[in-house]
C-alpha cells in the first residue's frame, strides 16, 4: 500500500471532490511504489481523504477512485460504477434508439482514465491511466459480468498513455474480433458504418450525435460544405434535411470512402454529394479565391490544443478557418462551428468566432449554443469533462 501525504492547503480540491492530485501537491510518499497501485491519500495533518491510483511518472500523480474509506478497488467496485453509468444512459438509449453510445466517460463517471463505448455487441475501450492499467483484469471481469453477450476490444493505441508510463496497445480482450466495419444506428434509425479496429478513437465521434441531428433544420435547399467530415455523420443529416448539395472534405481517404457508403446505406441521394480529399485550410482558401458560396458550412476540426503551450496556435487555427468559412457564406448563410479542445473555454471560442467575423467583414448572430451529447456527461466536481462546444451562427448582413 502506498501512502500519499499532501502539502498544507493542497487538500482543497479533493475536499471539493476533484479527482486529480498533481505532483507539486504531494509532500511525502510512503511505501513501495507500484505504477497504478492503490494509494491512501492524506492531508498534511494525517487526515484520510481518499483512495486513489498512484502514477509515478505522470504530473497527475494520483487519481481518486473513491472518497469512501470502506470501498475497496475490486470487481464489485467496478461493477457498481459500470451499473450506475449504464443506468444513467438507459432513457437516452431508448429515446433515440441508440445501438452505440458512450458507456463510461472517464472521470465524469467516477472511473478515471476509462473510456468505454458500446457499438451493438462490441464494447471498445480506451484505458488511459496507470490506475486502470493496474486494475484492468478486475475491470474486464466486471464488464463481462454486466454485459455477458458483448465482445470487448481495446483501443488503447493513443499517445497520452506515454504520460502515464504506458505503452500503446490494441486487440481483442474478450469474445470476437470486430469485422472490418459494423453498422450501428443513432437518432432513431440513422445507420452508420464504423471501423472499430482502425477508425479514429474508438471508431466514431459519438459526442456529436445531437449536433448532427440539428444540421437537418439548417439544410433545407442548402448547398452545404461539411469540413473535417470523417465518415460523413453531418452529411447524412444535411441530406435528410433536404440539402441541395453536400461537399465533404477530409484528409483521410479511408474516412471519405466510408462516408460515401454511409450515404448509400441510408438510401440518401449520393448524386447530391461530393467527397474531396484535401486539407481544409487549403480548400477554404482556394474557394475564397474562386468566389464560390455555400449556404451552410460545418467546421468540426480535430483538437487543435492538446496542452496550454499549444493554445495560442490553436486560437490562430480556429480563427483562420472560421474567418475563411464566413467569407464563403451566402447572405443569410449558416455556420455550425465547433471546438473539441477542452482548454478552449466557451467564452474564448465565442470571442475567436466574433473576431473571425470582423476580419471577414461579416455580421453574424448566434442562434444556438451546442455541446457534447448526454452520454458524455460532465461531473460537477470535474469541469474538465466539458470539452465540446459549438455555435450556430447566422449571417445577417
Ligand atoms: N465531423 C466528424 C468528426 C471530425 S473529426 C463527424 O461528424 O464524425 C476530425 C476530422 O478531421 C478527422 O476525420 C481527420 O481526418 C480530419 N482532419 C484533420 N486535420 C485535417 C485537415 N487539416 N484537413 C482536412 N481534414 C482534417
Amino acid at each position: 500500500m502506498i501512502n500519499v501525504y499532501l502539502a498544507s492547503g493542497r487538500e482543497k480540491s479533493l475536499l471539493r471532490r476533484h479527482p486529480w492530485i498533481f505532483s507539486q501537491a504531494v509532500k511525502k510518499v510512503e511505501g513501495e511504489i507500484v505504477s497504478g497501485g492503490d494509494c491512501e491519500i492524506f492531508d498534511n495533518k494525517g487526515q484520510w481523504l481518499a483512495r486513489g491510483a498512484y502514477s509515478p511518472t505522470s504530473t497527475i500523480r494520483a487519481r481518486v477512485w473513491t472518497f469512501d474509506r470502506d470501498e475497496k478497488i475490486d470487481v464489485s467496485f467496478f461493477e457498481k460504477r459500470i451499473k450506475t453509468a449504464k443506468e444513467q444512459r438507459r432513457t437516452l438509449i431508448a429515446e433515440k434508439e441508440l445501438s452505440a453510445y458512450r458507456l463510461i466517460a472517464a472521470e465524469s463517471d467516477l472511473l478515471p482514465g476509462v473510456i468505454a463505448d458500446v457499438y451493438n455487441d462490441y464494447i471498445v475501450l480506451e484505458l488511459l491511466s496507470a490506475g486502470i492499467e493496474y486494475h484492468k483484469e478486475d475491470f474486464f471481469t466486471a464488464l463481462k459480468n454486466i454485459f455477458p453477450d458483448c465482445s470487448i476490444y481495446e483501443r488503447s493505441d493513443v499517445a497520452v498513455r506515454k504520460k502515464e508510463g504506458l505503452k500503446e496497445r490494441r486487440g481483442v480482450i474478450h469474445g470476437d474480433e470486430p469485422p472490418e466495419t459494423i453498422i450501428m444506428t443513432e437518432n432513431n434509425g440513422v445507420k452508420m458504418l464504423v471501423d472499430l479496429k482502425n477508425g479514429h478513437k474508438t471508431g466514431y465521434y459519438l459526442d456529436q450525435r445531437d449536433n448532427r441531428a440539428i444540421t437537418a433544420k439548417y439544410s433545407n435547399g442548402a448547398k452545404v460544405l461539411n469540413c473535417f467530415c470523417y465518415t460523413g455523420g453531418f452529411a447524412l443529416y444535411a441530406l435528410k434535411g433536404n440539402a441541395r448539395e453536400v461537399y465533404n472534405v477530409d484528409v483521410s481517404q479511408a474516412a471519405l470512402d466510408i462516408a460515401k457508403q454511409n450515404v448509400e446505406i441510408n438510401a440518401l441521394d449520393v448524386n447530391k454529394t461530393h467527397f474531396v480529399k484535401a486539407d481544409v485550410f487549403a480548400y477554404l482558401r482556394e474557394k475564397v479565391q474562386s468566389g464560390e458560396k455555400f449556404d451552410l458550412i460545418i467546421l468540426d476540426p480535430p483538437k487543435f490544443a492538446e496542452n496550454k503551450s499549444q493554445l495560442a496556435g490553436a486560437c490562430r487555427g480556429y480563427k483562420d478557418i472560421n474567418r475563411l468559412a464566413m467569407s464563403l457564406l451566402s447572405p443569410g448563410g449558416t455556420l455550425m462551428t465547433f471546438s473539441c479542445s477542452g482548454l478552449m473555454t466557451p467564452d474564448l471560442f465565442q470571442k475567436i468566432v466574433a473576431d473571425a467575423a470582423l476580419d471577414a467583414g461579416r455580421t453574424g448572430q448566434i442562434v444556438q449554443y451546442l455541446q457534447q451529447a448526454a452520454d458524455h456527461p460532465v461531473g460537477l466536481a470535474y469541469p474538465e469533462g466539458f470539452y465540446l462546444k459549438g455555435l450556430v451562427v447566422k449571417m445577417v448582413d
